[in-house]
Formats: C-alpha cells, structure tokens, sequence
C-alpha cells in the first residue's frame, strides 16, 4: 500500500507510538479547529525569492505563524489541521453515541469510545488486565516451547512481537490470497537505532534501556531485577534488529517473496513450533507461505539456542507492558510518553484523551463510525466532481505515456494498457464491514482492544484461499490521507481528504489541481514508480517492459535517487551532524511526487483550454500557473521537531515537506517559466531528473 503520506491513525498500532496515546488524567474539552483556506496569499514570505528556495516563499509566513502545538511533533497546513477538523466531528458522533445511543451499531461504538474515556477506572484497575498474559509468560518452562507462549498469547490478543503473520495476495497471482509471515520484535522506531555507532544513538540505546529499567519498576519489580530484565530486552531486540532487512530493501518486492512450504519453512527456525501457533490462532489448512525475511527466521532459532529462558520472559513481559502502555494507569502513560513522545519525537506533551480515544475508537470500528460520518461530510456531488477528476489525470498520463521520448512503442502500449487497468475507488466503500462478532463492554479498554485485535485477526486470516474482494478499503473514511494498491492496482481517495484546502468547490481549478490533482497523480504514478512498475495491470509481479526500457527507466530513477539523497533532513548543530535524505528509501515517492505535478499541471492546461481560458490569465496578481504550484505548495507548509524529522529520515518513504516542494518544482520547467526564473537558478536548474 502506497500512501500519500502516513496516516497517525493507521500507522498507530496498540501502543506502538506511543506519542499518540492518551494521557490517563487530561481534562482538555474538545474545540472546533479552523480550517485551512485553499489558497492564502498571507501564508507567502515575500522576502523570499521564489526561484531560490520556493518552499520557503510559498509557505515562509505560515511557518512563522504557526509554531507545532504542544500535543504534536508536527505541524502540516492541510494534512494535520484537516485530519483535527474530520477528528472533531467523529468525536461528535462518538460523544453523542456514548451518552445517547439510538442504534445497536451506535451503542457499539459508543461503547468502545466510553470505556477508553474512563480514566478512572483504568486507574482503579492497574495491571489486572494483563495478569492472564503475565501468568502465561511465567508457565514458560523451556525456550522450544516459545511456539506455544506466543500462539496463546497472540490467540488472547496480546500484543505480538516477533513476527507478522496473515493473509496477503500472491504477489506473482494477485487473484490468490496466500498465508505470509515476515520480521517483527523491534520496540525503536527503526534497526538502525540499535545498530548504528554514532554519539547520537549510544545515548538513545542508553535512554532506552532505563526506560525499560522504569517500567518493570513500575511494574513491581526491584531495581536489580528490572536492570536486569531491561538488559534482556536490549540483548534480544539487537539481536532481532541484526538480522532484520532495511527499510530499503523491504521495498523492493523481488527481495521480500519467498514461497515456501510449511515443512521447509519450519526448517528455517526448527526451535520455534509453528504449528501449534497456527492452530492456536485458528489459521485454516495451507501447504505454502511466503516467507518475506526467511535470514529473520533463520537467526531467530540461534537466538532461541542462544538466549536463557528468563531473557525470553523478561523479553515477552516487556512487549506486554510496552504493547499497552498507553492504556494502563498515568505512572505508566506517563513514562512511555517521557521516552517515546518527548526524548524521541520532541513532543512537549501528550494528546488530549478525547482525541486518542476517538481515533482509537476509528482504529477499532472505522467502518461502524464511517457510515454516519460520511452521511454528513460527502455530498455525492463531490463524488461525481472527483470522477471527472480523476478521469482528467489519467488523460494526462495517457498522453504524457504517448510523448515519452525514452520508451519504445511496445513499452508504452503496456504502460497504456496498464493505466486503463487502474481502478478507482472514491470517498469510502460500497459495502460496510460487518462487526456484529466483535464483543465491545463499556467497562472493560484493555478488554475491548485485545478483542478488537482478535476480530481482526480473524477477519484477516479468513481470507485465506478465498477469492479477491476488490471493494475492499485499507483506510477508514474520515483519514486524510490516499493510497495506491499495486496487488489490487487501484487508487483509493477516503472522504477524509476529499476536502478543503485539498479539494474546494469554491475555488478556481489550477488551486483545485495543484491541491488534490496533485494527489491524484501521485497515486497513479505510483503504478509506475521503481517499485509500482514491476507489477503488471492485473497486480502480478511480472516484468511488462522491454530489457533496454528497463535500463533507461533505471537510469532516470537513479538520476531521482542520486538527487534526493543530497537534500538535507536536519541541519548540523553542536557535536550533532547533519542529516542527509536516503533517496533509495524515499524513491517510490519522489518518483510519485514528480509524476504527480506534471500530469496535474497537463490535466490543468486542458481543462483551461476547454473553459477557452489560458495559464497566463490573473486572479488577484496570480497567474494561473502561478496559482497552481501555490495551491501544491501550501499543503505542504508544515513546521517539525527535530527529533521527529531525525526519526523520519529512517522511517518515512516520503521526503520532508520542504523537499516535497523544492525537489519537484526544479524537476518541472514550467514552475521556472511561470515564476520568471533564469536557468541555473536552484529551482530552474540547467539539469534535472525526469522518470514520467
Ligand atoms: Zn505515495
């Protein structure tokens, strides 16, 4: 799943960021955030010249203006004020929901919303909930039976570490849904942090294990004992962390599938039982898996030779701990938001618990919460104006395919015909998820997240050997975010972002396609991106390019990767050295990003040739060219910590705002034209990259 840009409320897994969690004592009262204008001439530095540094000229006033809230590491103009806004009227619904339900779906979800509301209670209730798994980690009583702690811990819908396993599509037979497993176990946000030898990290590994060493004292145990046990942890995790792939390589689909049997892949870690853990979590029958990381397994069974079976308690205690941190009492919030939120993420404090438990509640029931969500924030008309939308870019990218000087006829013909291939899935999806099985009490969080997790672990593994559903969503209605499916070779755009300043009725076009036209050729071009263009158009990992097409093709992404990779992240400071973009970790994007200006800019100059208007025409001293990449940029103006832009570079396939914009605009002429630049200026540069 290609994302335009991360979600928080997808990428947060039960206390995984913990920067996100909700503080068990707040008493913060919900207001109606203000949104964005689709264009604001007020958000322009205008002591910034454009063609130097347009970032800063577009969005050079709003980020004086706008310093990150106290409750975020970041701060984007559309994205973060947008998703406060779609948040605020699910908390809405869910408030009403919880006081005074008038449907049994709404007094499920009113339910799940209430229960994460009761600070007291979890208070009152400590770490009762989690002395069933504790006690299952204490029955542990050789490390070869670490198959079966995990399954029934796993089974009970504990937290899970090690590894992940479910139901994918075949990469090579997209219309197969396969069994597949692959890395997991780590608690940092990256292997790096455990790996890399620099100042920097050798204080945050240290950081971390007295982080440890304070939650198992908070969990009753004496200092020696909770050294010790953070000890463990550390030992385990860094041993995971060796033999994890890199973030890099995981994208790169050719190296993640394996297919193996069950006997043959049981070979790989002949210590660790899979198959009492399949049994434990109610896997149907299958013969083969796809094994994404099969070095992982491999060095997973010298770790369990290796390491004595209270390493293995102190690892899986932790992980139950570390999993729920942020639902258990305020000491423990407290002290995961001390490590996770402020020393990693820079965020100065937590988020408000109505927030939390209203994204929570998303998380857990997004389809429940979505149906009325939608009913009162997308107007079919603004489906119908998204179809004719979306139908302009892929015009655009047909032609542009058509005009490639680089690519041979027969490439372009299955680029073509793979572009007429793409679905398009708009606002949210036609036939809701059913969650009548899911058992939510209103008085019991850790209770309903462990269920939750279950559910969805079923609903997963139920797809096994079942037929495609492609009216399936991987994102709930209200996020602002859009994604690209390369198995199911489809663009989807949740309600959640079909909105302003993205998508505005009121406004000109060249803001509308410079905002979610911009959007939309991104997802597209993600079919065709480094990682997108090894798939075919009925989502099977198959080369459809001629040999000599796929050297030139790698010849221009390279040029893109190369590119990227000297832009910088963070700046030097003290002892602290700067911080350089990876640019094979951000290529998919970039290449997305790039694509996605050209054919919106294509689709804009159509559109205003139809209307018998031109690109130079003026509204409020702004062309209209210049009107577009205005729009684009200022959905970008964001303002970071550094610590979180730090944590990104490792992490986020996408490029830091600033280089979102200044990294596309100087691959694109027409920004030069349009803004009366001369070659060889940054932004205008006599040489640049092009992929589409
Ligand atoms: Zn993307």
């Amino acid at each position: 799943m290609n994302c335009f840009r991360f979600a928080p409320i997808l990428i947060l897994a039960a206390g995984s960021v913990l920067a996100q969690a909700p503080a068990s004592s707040d008493t913060s009262k919900p207001t109606a955030p203000v949104a964005s204008k689709s264009f604001d001439a007020a958000t322009i530095d205008k002591t910034a010249d454009p063609c130097t540094d347009f970032y800063q000229y577009a969005c050079g006033n709003w980020m004086k203006d706008n310093p990150i809230p106290a409750d975020k590491s970041s701060w984007v103009r559309s994205f973060s004020v947008l998703g406060e806004r779609n948040r605020y009227l699910l908390w809405k619904e869910l408030d009403a929901a919880a006081t005074d339900p008038k449907t049994p779906l709404e007094r499920q979800y009113g339910d799940y919303y209430a229960a994460c509301m009761n600070a007291a209670l979890v208070e009152e209730k400590g770490l009762k909930p989690l002395e069933p798994a504790f006690k299952q980690i204490d029955g542990l009583k050789s490390s070869r039976k670490l198959g079966t702690l995990v399954g029934e811990l796993v089974a009970e819908g504990s937290p899970a570490p090690l590894f992940n396993f479910g139901t994918e599509q075949d990469e090579k037979d997209s219309s197969k849904q396969i069994a597949g497993i692959g890395q997991a176990g780590l608690s940092l946000p990256d292997r790096d942090y455990y790996l890399v030898d620099s100042k920097r990290f050798h204080e945050i590994r240290g950081q971390y294990v007295e982080h440890v060493t304070k939650m198992f004292r908070l969990a009753g145990d004496t200092q020696d004992q909770a050294a010790r046990e953070a000890a463990s942890v550390m030992e385990i995790e860094t041993a995971l962390a060796k033999a994890s792939m890199s973030r890099t390589d995981l994208r790169d689909p050719e190296k993640t599938y394996h297919i193996y049997t069950v006997k043959d892949f049981q070979k790989l870690t002949p210590d660790f039982d899979y198959s009492v853990y399949f049994k434990d979590v109610k896997v149907r029958h299958f013969d083969t898996l796809d094994v994404a990381t099969p070095e992982f397994f491999k060095a997973l069974n010298d770790l369990i030779a290796k390491e004595p079976i209270d390493a293995w308690k102190s690892y899986f205690s932790w992980h139950t701990l570390h999993g729920l941190a942020s639902d258990l009492p305020k000491a423990f919030f407290d002290e995961n938001f001390a490590f996770f939120g402020k020393t990693l993420a820079g965020q100065k404090e937590p988020t408000p618990r109505w927030k939390q438990c209203t994204s929570m509640t998303d998380r857990a029931l997004g389809e429940a919460v979505g149906q009325d969500w939608v009913k009162q924030n997308f107007p079919p008309a603004a489906k119908a104006s998204m179809d004719q939308l979306v139908a302009a870019l892929e015009k655009s990218l047909g032609d542009d395919i058509k005009t490639l000087p680089w690519m041979s006829d027969a490439t372009k013909k299955a680029a073509e015909e793979k572009l007429a291939m793409i679905r398009n899935k708009i606002g949210y999806p036609e036939k809701w998820r059913d969650y009548t099985a899911l058992k939510v009490s209103r008085d019991d969080l850790i209770g309903n997240i462990d269920r939750s997790a279950t559910f969805e672990r079923d609903w997963n593994l139920d797809h096994l050997g079942k037929p495609v559903d492609e009216k399936e969503w991987g994102m709930t209605p209200p996020t602002v975010n859009a994604y690209y499916d390369p198995s199911f070779n489809d663009i989807n755009f949740p309600a959640g972002i079909l909105q302003p300043p993205f998508f505005d009725f009121s406004v000109d076009p060249a803001v509308n396609f410079g905002g979610i036209g911009v959007v939309i050729g991104h997802e597209m071009t993600h079919g065709f991106d480094d990682e997108g263009s090894k798939y075919d158009g009925k989502g099977n990992l198959r080369e459809w390019q001629t040999a000599e097409d796929r050297k030139a093709f790698t010849e221009r992404t390279d040029c893109v990767a190369d590119e990227y990779s000297g832009f910088e992240a963070a700046a030097a400071h003290d002892d602290v050295p700067a911080q350089k973009l990876n640019g094979k970790l951000t290529l998919g994007e970039n290449t997305a990003d790039n694509g996605g200006l050209r054919i919106a800019y294509m689709a804009l100059l159509d559109t205003l040739a139809a209307q018998g208007k031109s690109i130079d025409d003026k509204i409020d001293g702004y062309s209209e060219a210049q009107r577009y990449f205005l729009g684009f940029a200022q959905v970008w103006c964001e303002n970071m910590t550094e610590q979180e832009a730090r944590q990104e570079v490792l992490t986020n396939p996408h490029s830091p705002s600033r280089w979102r914009v200044n990294g596309t605009v100087q691959n694109f002429d027409a920004f030069g034209k349009a803004f009366g630049c001369t070659k060889g200026q940054p932004m205008f540069p006599a040489k640049s990259c092009r992929v589409w």
